[in-house]
C-alpha cells in the first residue's frame, strides 16, 4: 500500500471513534485559527485593531466582563459576534469585551459547538452580550 493511502486509512480510522473525533475537530480548530485563516491573522496585526483592542481594554479597566477577575496575563479582547461571521462588526466597540484566560476559553468552545449547530452561524450572529455572560457564568461557578 502506498505510504500516503495508508495514511488516509489509519487517519479515517481514528476518525471512527469518539476521542478521534473530538482531536480531529480540535486540530482543525486550531489549524483554522493559525494557518488557514491569513486574512483574520492580518487583521489581528493590523493597527486599527490594536488600537481598538487597547481602548477596549482600558475602558475595562482589564477586568474581565463576565467574571469580574483581572486579565494579567495578556490582553484578550473579544468579538461577540465572532469575527467569522461577522466581519462588520470587527471595529465594533460595541461588539468587543474583555474576557480573562478561562472565560475566553470556554467562549471559543460553546463557539465551536454552535457552529455545529443548524443555523449555528446565524445564531452566533445574534447572540448577545448578556446571553454569553449568563451561558459562560454557568459554567464557571
Ligand atoms: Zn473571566
Amino acid at each position: 500500500m502506498e505510504r500516503k493511502q495508508a495514511y488516509i486509512n489509519q487517519r479515517d480510522k481514528a476518525k471512527s471513534t469518539t476521542k478521534g473525533k473530538q482531536l480531529a475537530n480540535a486540530h482543525m480548530a486550531h489549524y483554522n485559527h493559525t494557518t488557514r485563516d491569513p486574512q483574520a491573522n492580518a487583521f489581528y496585526h493590523s493597527a486599527q485593531w490594536k488600537h481598538m483592542r487597547d481602548y477596549v481594554y482600558a475602558k475595562a479597566m482589564g477586568i474581565c466582563q463576565v467574571c469580574g477577575n483581572a486579565v494579567t496575563d495578556r490582553k484578550i479582547v473579544d468579538h461577540i459576534h465572532p469575527l467569522k461571521v461577522a466581519p462588520s462588526e470587527k471595529l465594533d466597540k460595541d461588539n468587543l469585551w474583555t474576557l480573562c484566560y478561562r472565560c475566553h476559553n470556554i467562549k471559543t468552545q460553546l463557539e465551536e459547538s454552535i457552529k455545529e449547530q443548524p443555523n449555528g452561524d446565524n445564531k452566533l450572529k445574534h447572540a448577545s452580550r448578556d446571553w454569553w455572560k449568563k451561558v459562560i457564568g454557568e459554567r464557571i461557578k
